[in-house]
């Protein structure tokens, strides 16, 4: 079955309140959103956040790394979901010293194997298995919740609201003065819970200390309970992350600093890490999520599964495939009508009670666009007919 036509689409939804970091601060979604048709007319929906500060990744280098993709894999014909995943697994990441197009690939790649899981009834969960990693039925990986950058008294609040629904592991979002109060007061509030390994707190400080100042805050992470460190160091200091990860109180988890399958090569053999966050947009979509995620578990690697701020559904399904194939430590995403003002999606993927996280079953990625809502709020940037 080969493809009809495939059409690019920017989306912003309005969020419901503003989620910040050290590096950014956004009301709403920057998103790009791929629709795949086949000749036969079923289509398959992919998506792609481009974070220039990231991947180096612009609106512009997004269309036409996109661009690029798309005249290599438009005139795929696959007569199995393994042939087309074959074909995927060839595609490098475009990119240079600067900018890699990993969101692109992602966007590109879902909305293919979205659109031939439902030609071929398949479940997008089952490619795990052309890629070393069984289908598992349940998992013991629950999502957590992400606490912004902010105040101590906000950042208390929303933990106490977590607990209440019974979420176990926390993030907060570091690299601000109050970091080490803030750590502070969390620990003294939740001590007990926090020693008896019902919750579990860890940081992402968003590449925001040197490694003098990384060394000496280290010793009180773990004093205050943090089972993990996200991107501490800056994005300049990233040669002293083998120094630090040797001697570190807590163990070091990459993300931002992590593209590509080639990055995830060098890491392991430096020994710069003790983690991997891998979030499929960043990381150029399922097949290359699902190579790092090989690679770590086989080199004793931990593996997170990351999101990004104010992903679709589209994404979220896609990481709840990634989740039950890798079960992973960590877990984030589905954080769907919490952040968005209306998700794009008719089934219900949104955090619920534990960050209990449900397997899709249905072929493909496994959801339903709602065309009038995605309409409402989407701009086509580009179509292509396949002849
Ligand atoms: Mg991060």
């Amino acid at each position: 079955m080969k493809i009809k036509k495939v059409e690019l689409f920017h989306l912003e939804i309005p969020f419901n309140m503003s989620f910040g970091h050290s590096k950014a601060k956004r009301d709403k979604t920057d998103n790009f959103i791929c629709k795949t048709t086949l000749k036969d007319e079923t289509v398959g929906w992919g998506e792609g956040i481009p974070r220039e500060y990231v991947t180096g990744e612009t609106h512009d280098l997004f269309i036409s790394g996109f661009n690029f993709y798309l005249n290599s894999l438009g005139n795929v014909s696959p007569e199995s979901l393994e042939e087309l995943v074959n074909v995927l697994k060839q595609q490098e990441v475009i990119g240079d010293s600067k900018f890699v197009g990993t969101s692109s690939k992602c966007c590109l790649e879902l909305s293919l194997l979205d659109a031939y899981g439902k030609y071929f009834n398949k479940s997008i969960s089952e490619i795990g298995k052309y890629l070393g990693f069984s289908d598992n039925n349940e998992i013991n990986t629950t999502y957590s919740s992400v606490i912004g950058s902010g105040n101590i008294r906000g950042a208390i609040e929303r933990i106490e609201m977590g607990r209440i629904v019974k979420i176990k592991d926390f993030k907060i979002k570091l690299g601000q003065k109050n970091d080490i109060r803030k750590l502070k007061k969390i620990y003294k509030k939740f001590e007990q819970e926090i020693a008896s390994k019902e919750m579990r707190i860890r940081g992402d400080v968003n590449s925001g200390w040197d490694l003098e100042q990384a060394q000496k805050i280290m010793p009180l992470l773990a004093e205050y309970g943090l089972c993990y460190i996200e991107d501490p160091l800056k994005d300049n200091c990233q040669q002293d992350y083998k120094e630090l990860t040797q001697n570190s109180a807590v163990p070091i988890m990459f993300d931002e600093p992590l593209r590509t399958v080639t990055e995830a090569e060098k890491f392991i053999k430096y020994n710069m890490c003790n983690g991997f966050d891998i979030r499929i947009s960043k990381n150029g979509g399922l097949i290359d999520s699902l190579k790092i995620a090989r690679l770590a578990k086989d080199n004793g690697i931990d593996c997170q599964v990351g999101c990004m701020v104010g992903e679709t559904g589209i994404l979220s399904a896609a990481g709840r495939h990634l989740i039950y194939c890798v079960e992973p430590i960590f877990a984030e995403g589905s954080y769907g009508n919490i952040l968005l003002e209306n998700d794009i999606i008719k089934e219900e993927l949104t955090l619920t009670i534990g960050g209990k996280i449900g397997k899709l079953t249905e072929s493909g990625l496994g959801i339903t666009i709602k065309e009038r809502q995605f309409n409402k709020y989407s701009n086509k940037v580009l179509e292509r007919g396949i002849s």
